[in-house]
């Protein structure tokens, strides 16, 4: 997990969201490998919990199903 600076050309237009939280990334991003052991780009360094949460979270009965963090 760490700060990764993005390294783009001038001219790329190219759009980057949180996996998250779906926040712009803008110049760089926080870069962690979730529980699964899937690479995750994140906001801020916060969101690695977040996500960790949100998990724990998805597991309690009745709680709504986000396929964007399948
Ligand atoms: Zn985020």
């Amino acid at each position: 997990m760490s700060w990764v600076d993005f390294k783009k050309a001038w001219q790329d237009t190219s759009v980057e969201t949180c996996d998250v939280c779906g926040n712009l990334l803008i110049n760089r991003y926080w870069e962690f490998v979730d529980e699964e052991g899937h690479p995750r780009r994140a906001c801020r360094e916060d969101d690695e919990e977040l996500l960790a949460w949100l998990r724990q979270q998805r597991k309690r009965p009745g709680y709504a199903i986000f396929p964007s963090l399948e």
